[in-house]
């Protein structure tokens, strides 16, 4: 009650934008605005990139086609219905709750809507390496990104022969790709042991070396553009007459012109607003492994029919895992990690792990696995930067330019259409 009897005062520090959330995406978002000589303040309450944009796999997946879809095979099901598999794993207590997310997550996976999905989400991966690269030069991190691809193994014939569709549109849109044998393979990365039947080198992708280091390069290109880094609560955000407010470590900020990049968090503060959106999460899992003798990788490597990625990063082998359905604030329950364990070590010699426990974050993902990039309904002021589910990295920068562009009032490079929140409003 307090707040709304709170006036916009002439002394308040202000900005054009505020910038809540300074992962990968705020970041960026904050960068883009920054070099479009826009004012703009970054909060978050820990340093830039220390979110869910710390432990991902570095991929920057320019190349990809469909996103991933619920299981349709009957074996599938039941081997994640009895927590026997390494593709997903839930929380019993959880499923209740999840249930309506995963249900549309499940009508979203129909053939016809994930080839609408790829359409819709071509011009934003299209755009993603070259969008990185922009940013890379700019900040200064061209040590951290690597141009070698992305390796896919599979180990089971029919999940090789399933990739037809896959393929068939990946050449309309222009994608290389190419299929390999076990040879073709283990000459790009010698280390791997023979245990995978097909492979596919997808020579779109890039990758980096440090997720946090290169979040970090480009906060510290936006504080050289002039732009502010501040600690503080984005669920102090409320509206003042026409402008927001946040409270910050230095103290109150106001701007008529916010941005939500909240990634997995957004509810908190949108929810309290009356925008309630279908945000979803898939936990992940991560932990880091030394190597055997000399091997090594050069790229990232995923078993896809198993559901895992080894990475080669800068504190070592970054071991993955793909998609767990708990709540977002529930103590890590790492079993996939164990069960994929056996397979990672197969494929290739994983040596001491690194930390003593594995690391836990969460993707932040609507059921059509599309983003949100636009203005928040029924919030003048109120921008939205969110659900970037498994290729926040990826996109941050390409989400970065369009809701700049939007914001500054410029054309942007693409129809934002697809990317709206109202999608979600019933009319
Ligand atoms: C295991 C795993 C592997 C992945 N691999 C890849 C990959 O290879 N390639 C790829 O493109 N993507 C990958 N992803 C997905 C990617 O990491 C995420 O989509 C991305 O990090 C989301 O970025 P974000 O900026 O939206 O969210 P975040 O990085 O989570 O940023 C949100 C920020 O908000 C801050 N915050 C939260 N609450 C508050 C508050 N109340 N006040 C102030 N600040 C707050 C947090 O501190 C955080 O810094 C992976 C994810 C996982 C879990």
């Amino acid at each position: 009650m307090a707040r709304q009897a709170e006036q916009s005062a002439d002394s308040m520090p202000q900005t054009d934008i505020l910038v809540l959330g300074a992962g990968i995406v705020g970041t960026s978002v904050a960068l883009h605005l920054a070099r479009r000589g826009l004012t703009a303040v970054l909060v978050d309450r820990q340093g830039p990139g220390e979110g869910t944009s710390y432990g991902n796999a570095g991929i920057i997946e320019g190349h990809t086609v469909f996103p991933p879809a619920f299981p349709s095979n009957v074996g599938t099901l039941l081997q994640i219905a009895l927590k026997r598999s390494t593709l997903a794993d839930y929380h019993l207590s959880f499923l209740p709750q999840v249930a309506p997310w995963l249900m549309a997550f499940r009508a979203s996976s129909r053939p016809e809507r994930l080839v609408e999905t790829a359409h819709v989400m071509r011009p934003l991966f299209g755009r993603a390496v070259a969008e990185h690269e922009t940013l890379i030069a700019a900040a200064g991190a061209g040590r951290h990104l690597r141009k070698t691809g992305w390796l896919k193994l599979y180990r089971s014939d029919a999940s090789f022969a399933a990739l037809k569709p896959e393929f068939d549109l990946a050449a309309t849109f222009g994608i290389a790709l190419d299929p390999l044998d076990i040879d073709g393979a283990l000459a790009l990365e010698p280390s791997l042991q023979p245990v995978f039947r097909h492979a596919v080198f997808w020579p779109g992708a890039a990758s980096v070396d440090n997720p946090l280091a290169l979040t970090r390069a480009y906060a510290a290109h936006f504080g050289a553009l002039g732009g502010g880094t501040v600690k503080g609560d984005a669920r102090t955000l409320r509206r003042v007459g026409r402008r927001w407010r946040i409270d910050t470590a230095d103290g109150p900020v106001e701007a008529e012109q916010a941005v939500v990049a909240l990634g997995p968090w957004a509810p908190d503060v949108l929810e309290p607003l009356g925008v309630d959106l279908p945000l979803g999460i898939k936990r992940g899992y991560h932990r880091h492994f030394g190597a055997k003798g000399n091997a090594g990788l050069t790229r990232p490597v995923v078993e896809a029919d198993i559901g895992y990625c080894l990475a080669p990063m800068q504190q070592g082998i970054r071991l993955t895992t793909s998609a767990e359905f708990a709540a977002r604030d529930a103590p890590p329950t790492p079993g996939q990690l164990a069960r994929v364990m056996p397979y990672a070590s197969a494929l290739f010699p994983l040596g001491e792990g690194v930390e003593a426990t594995p690391w836990l974050g969460s993707r932040p993902c609507f059921p059509d696995s599309r983003p949100v990039i636009g203005r928040a309904p029924g919030q003048p002021g109120l921008w939205l930067t969110i659900g970037h589910a498994h290729w926040g990295l990826t996109l941050g920068p390409v989400t970065g330019r369009l809701i700049a562009e939007m914001i500054a009032g410029a054309t942007p490079f693409t129809d934002p259409a697809p990317y709206r929140a109202e999608r979600f409003l019933r009319t």
